[in-house]
This record gives C-alpha cells, sequence and structure tokens, in this order.
C-alpha cells in the first residue's frame, strides 16, 4: 500500500490505473479510522480493482469553535488499519494543496442541507459537498462508498452526483457499532468514562422509537417525545435536535406513513455525536 500526498503524483497514479483498465473504488474520510471506515474499504475491495482511502480533515466543513483542531489524527495507526481491510493507496493531501491562497470555488446543494445537522452547523455541508467534488475530480472512482451514519451527508451527496452528472456509483453501508449500540465514530475518543457510559442513549433512545411505531404509534410528534424524554433522563447529555424526517426528501412529518429517517444529535460535554435509524411502515 502507498501513501500519496501530492495531488499531482496521485493523479499520476490513477491516470496509471486508468490505462491498465482498472476500476477505481473510493472511501473520503476524516481518517482516525475504525471499524466503520473498514466496512467501507472492504466493501470496496470486493467490487474494484484499484482502492483509495482519503484521509483529509477538511478546515472547510468546521465552523468556528468546532473541533478542527482537536479532531484526531495518526496516520500510522491509520495505515495498518487500511492496510488490513484491502486498501491500495491512502491519498491525504496537505491543505495548503487543496486550498491554496487564492481558492475561491464552493459547491452547494441547496433545501436538503437547511435542516438537520444543517441547522446547527452553518456552511458545514457546502464544506463537505466541495471537498467531496474536488475529491471525486482528483481520484475518478467508478464508486465511492458512504456510511449511513451521516444519513443528510448521504443523501446530499448522492442528490449532488445525480444533479452535477457525475456519472459514478454512490454506495450507502449500514451503521457499524459499538457491542453496546454506540455508533461507532472518530469523535468517540473524545467522551470521558462517564460521558461514554451516558451515550449508549442515544442508540437506546432510537430502539425505542423503533419498537413504538412496530407497535402501531404514527404520530411523528409523539416519537419525538418518547425519544427526547429517554436522552433527557441521561443528565449528561443535552440535545441538540431531534428529527423525524421523510427518508427520502429530509422534509418534517406529522404522520409516519412511509419510510422514515430519524435522525439525532446530542452533546455530552464538548462532544457532539450523531446517529440515526430508517424505519419502514
Ligand atoms: P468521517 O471520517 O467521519 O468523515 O467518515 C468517513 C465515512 O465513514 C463517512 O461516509 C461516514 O458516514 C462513514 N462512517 C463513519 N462512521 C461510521 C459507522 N459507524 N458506520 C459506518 N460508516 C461510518
Amino acid at each position: 500500500m502507498e501513501i500519496i500526498r501530492q495531488i499531482t503524483l496521485f493523479k499520476e497514479k490513477i491516470k496509471e490505473a486508468r490505462r491498465l483498465g482498472n476500476s477505481i473504488g473510493f472511501v473520503p474520510t476524516m481518517g482516525f479510522l475504525h471499524e466503520g471506515h473498514l466496512s467501507l474499504l472492504r466493501q470496496a475491495r470486493a467490487e474494484n480493482d484499484l482502492v483509495v482511502l482519503s484521509i483529509f480533515v477538511n478546515p472547510l466543513q468546521f465552523g468556528a469553535g468546532e473541533d478542527f483542531e482537536d479532531y484526531p489524527r495518526d496516520l500510522e495507526r491509520d495505515a495498518a488499519l487500511a492496510v488490513s481491510a484491502g486498501c491500495d493507496i491512502i491519498f491525504a493531501p496537505a491543505t495548503r494543496d487543496m486550498y491554496p491562497k487564492d481558492y475561491a470555488t464552493f459547491v452547494e446543494v441547496e433545501r436538503l442541507t437547511s435542516g438537520l445537522c444543517g441547522a446547527s452547523r452553518l456552511g458545514h455541508f457546502r464544506g463537505v459537498t466541495t471537498v467531496v467534488n474536488k475529491l471525486f475530480n482528483i481520484v475518478t472512482p467508478d464508486r465511492a462508498y458512504f456510511g449511513q451514519k451521516d444519513a443528510q451527508q448521504a443523501i446530499i451527496i448522492r442528490r449532488m452526483a445525480k444533479d452535477l452528472n457525475m456519472g459514478l456509483e454512490i454506495d450507502v453501508l449500514p451503521i457499524i457499532r459499538e457491542a453496546d449500540g454506540l455508533a461507532m465514530s472518530s469523535r468517540n475518543s473524545y467522551l470521558t468514562q462517564a460521558e461514554r457510559k451516558s451515550a449508549t442513549v442515544l442508540y437506546r433512545s432510537l430502539c425505542l422509537a423503533n419498537e413504538s411505531i412496530a407497535a402501531g404509534e404514527r404520530n411523528a410528534g409523539l416519537i419525538e417525545q418518547l425519544i427526547r424524554a429517554a436522552i433527557d433522563s441521561e443528565r449528561l447529555a443535552h440535545i441538540d435536535y431531534i428529527a423525524v424526517v421523510d427518508a427520502e426528501n429530509l422534509l418534517e412529518l406529522d404522520k409516519i406513513e412511509k419510510r422514515v429517517l430519524i435522525a439525532l444529535a446530542v452533546r455530552f460535554g464538548k462532544t457532539r455525536l450523531i446517529d440515526n435509524i430508517i424505519v419502514e411502515v
């Protein structure tokens, strides 16, 4: 496996792979890999000739006062994990090469970006779509792999790829969880022991909602209240949002009648965690 930092050098590798007729599978990440990232890499390995992982902590998707500086970084550890999951090349560009001083171009998806995480992290998705667009142009993947963990992001990227005729396949894979249900996240490393314990309430509350819908509840407001009560019972948990929305267009629902996305963002101390489930009715 190779680690390439230079954009021009990396593009030469891609050109060579293309010359050989190799298909390219791509997993974009911010690094500090865990089983969630590795599940994407393994799927890419199974479906493509060349597997590319990008590691880039993208400053553009962090707001003022967010954790850009603190975000965990460990390339050596990531490289060992990436190899074990079948990665061929890690592309780890420098910020100054991705965004030189005269950088002026941004990509924005409308509507889908205004609610949920877009409402509490202004400009976040503009940063995500811009960097993913740049990475797609550099990597030229046949298939790109994303996690359902970032449900809104996956929907936005699918929209962008379709709207801009990018001609690649976007695969969205299930959330990988710890044994106690907590969705894996690089940010889990910020949690204190007590916060880590409390954080299991995210998935527990989503499971309660799922059970209630399975038992016949269709009132979205009541489902939201059920989740709110469960999370509020944890002293260390502070709700950012609870959303019960249409799983296709992210619009709010009064009544649960079709595929619904239930998504949460909750703070534990300085750490903001997200989780979600999709419920079919
Ligand atoms: P990140 O490094 O957090 O930007 O995540 C990179 C990719 O991994 C994104 O497509 C995420 O949705 C995905 N991902 C993160 N956590 C998980 C998880 N627990 N299960 C599955 N995919 C995940």
